[in-house]
């Protein structure tokens, strides 16, 4: 098959039901099935059915407007050229192969949905739909990727003015965190354990209040799906112990924010291109060229995977956010970083680290326009600049990336790859509600972005 017979309907499974023989036994104390989807501004929206109406509902879906394309963050509406008003209709459809027990709702499961027209095709503004087609566009270029979100959240409560106040403050990684909300943790990891999320760490991260967990790399697909079951289930848990959470990526102005960092690797006949190579750091020739083509869009990268105002709050030097245009091996200030692991894991452990990227991305959309740059890296054979060893803001001539959402725009706008891969509709939703989030935030005061933001985040 050649790239240009690839068409959406060849990579979005066909809907129907789940053979009764591979219904996971935990589905049996179901009642209710939450059908989720995550909009272009980053926000989890969902609708729910009775579990007796699973498969009809995985036949046939249930109705789903396409103007919750362009539904801002704050639940206003805008209108692209081409997406937007009050017609029309599409069917959002449960994917079973991804469907689990919430445990921290017990009773409900959790399916991601894919949005297909009355018709049965695939819609085009599909966002996960787009993450499956850059996946097999890169599988025909006999290329496969692992990928996977680290999660980092603030917990705390809500005062009576709707002001934050963090669980804890000292110590940054510091065992006294642990000791404040152990059960907490443990319940998270029992709660996702049992959604069939492979946790790899937890840790208490560096600001008040902020945690992370991180979990084993998948498919493009799974990595996205995955991120949201991980933020709901830790939503979830934490309201069961009286505690609000947020994954707004600057809570407080001036302090550490949250990140939603993407580790990558691409591999081909079951090698790691990030390792044994010629390239530098040893990274293949093919690595490579794809981290070139990441580091190449980047800019406007920045538009999918950190859209909004809070988003550059937190993304400014010396806050291990990634704040510059380059890469470094192991080096936490670089947007890019490359990660090889210890002597003897290297072949499966090597990967990327996108740094720069906070949870009000939509993920789907993440994995897919990296894809797409990094794929596009391949095809003009890219070579990565020097590498930056040390703190970029010491070394001459290291570019910041876009300092504000309307710059990472601009960028968006004239990225040709970007533009290409997501398609007309996707373009043309996403770009409308960056242009409209930009005006929403255009009176406020940083103050008022973070707390905005960690409100809807
Ligand atoms: N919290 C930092 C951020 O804003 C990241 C810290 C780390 O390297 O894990 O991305
Ligand atoms: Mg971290």
């Amino acid at each position: 098959m050649h790239l240009s017979d690839l068409t959406e309907t060849t990579c979005v499974p066909t809907p129907g039901r789940l053979e009764p023989s591979v219904r996971p036994a935990a589905l049996e104390t179901i009642d209710a099935v939450v059908l989720g989807w995550v909009d272009n501004a980053g926000i989890t929206r969902v609708k729910a059915i009775p579990y007796s109406r699973l498969d009809a509902v995985a036949t046939h879906g249930v109705g789903f407007s396409p103007v919750f394309d362009v539904f801002l963050a704050d639940d206003s509406i805008t209108a692209g050229s081409l997406v937007g008003g009050p017609a029309g209709d599409l069917r959002l459809i449960p994917d079973l192969a991804a469907l689990r027990p919430l445990a921290a709702q017990p009773g409900w499961a959790w399916a991601p949905g894919d949005r297909y027209t009355q018709d049965g095709v695939p819609y085009p503004g599909c966002q996960r739909a787009f993450a499956r087609r850059m996946t097999a566009r890169a599988g025909l270029r006999g290329l496969s990727l692992r990928m996977g979100f680290e999660v980092e959240w603030i917990t705390g409560t809500e005062g009576p003015d709707g002001s934050f106040v963090p669980a804890f403050h000292k110590a940054a990684y510091g065992m006294t965190r642990m000791v404040r909300v152990s059960d907490q943790l443990r319940e998270l990891i029992r709660a996702l354990a049992a959604q069939d999320v492979s946790v790899l760490q937890v840790h208490p991260e560096y600001a008040a209040g902020q945690l992370e967990v991180s979990v084993a790399p998948e498919d493009p697909v799974g990595a996205a799906d995955t991120t949201v079951l991980v933020r709901e289930t830790i939503r979830a848990v934490a309201a069961r112990h009286g505690h609000a959470v947020s994954f707004a990526p600057c809570v407080l102005p001036g302090e550490v924010g949250n990140g939603a960092h993407l580790h990558f690797s691409p591999w081909r006949d079951g090698m790691n291109l990030c390792h044994g190579g010629e390239g530098p750091q040893g990274l293949t020739r093919e690595g490579e060229a794809f981290l070139a083509g990441v580091l190449r869009e980047l800019p406007a990268l920045l538009a999918i995977g950190a859209p909004g105002a809070a988003g550059h709050l937190r993304l400014v030097p010396d806050r291990w956010a990634g704040a510059y245009r380059c890469w470094g091996l192991e080096n936490r200030e670089a947007a890019l970083r490359l990660i090889t692991g210890m002597a003897g894991e290297r072949q499966h452990a090597a990967n990327a680290e996108l740094k720069c990227f906070d949870a009000t991305a939509n993920p789907y959309l993440v994995v897919g326009t990296v894809i797409a740059a990094g794929l596009a890296g391949i095809e003009d054979e890219l070579r990565l600049p020097a590498e930056v060893a040390g703190n970029p803001s010491a070394v001459a001539g290291v570019p910041r990336l876009p300092e504000s959402p309307a710059a990472a725009l601009e960028a968006l706008e004239a990225s040709a790859v970007l533009r290409e891969a997501l398609g007309e509709i996707l373009f043309d939703a996403i770009t409308a509600v960056r242009r409209a989030e930009i005006a929403r935030s255009a009176g406020m005061t940083p103050s008022e972005i973070a707390a905005d933001a960690r409100r809807l985040y």
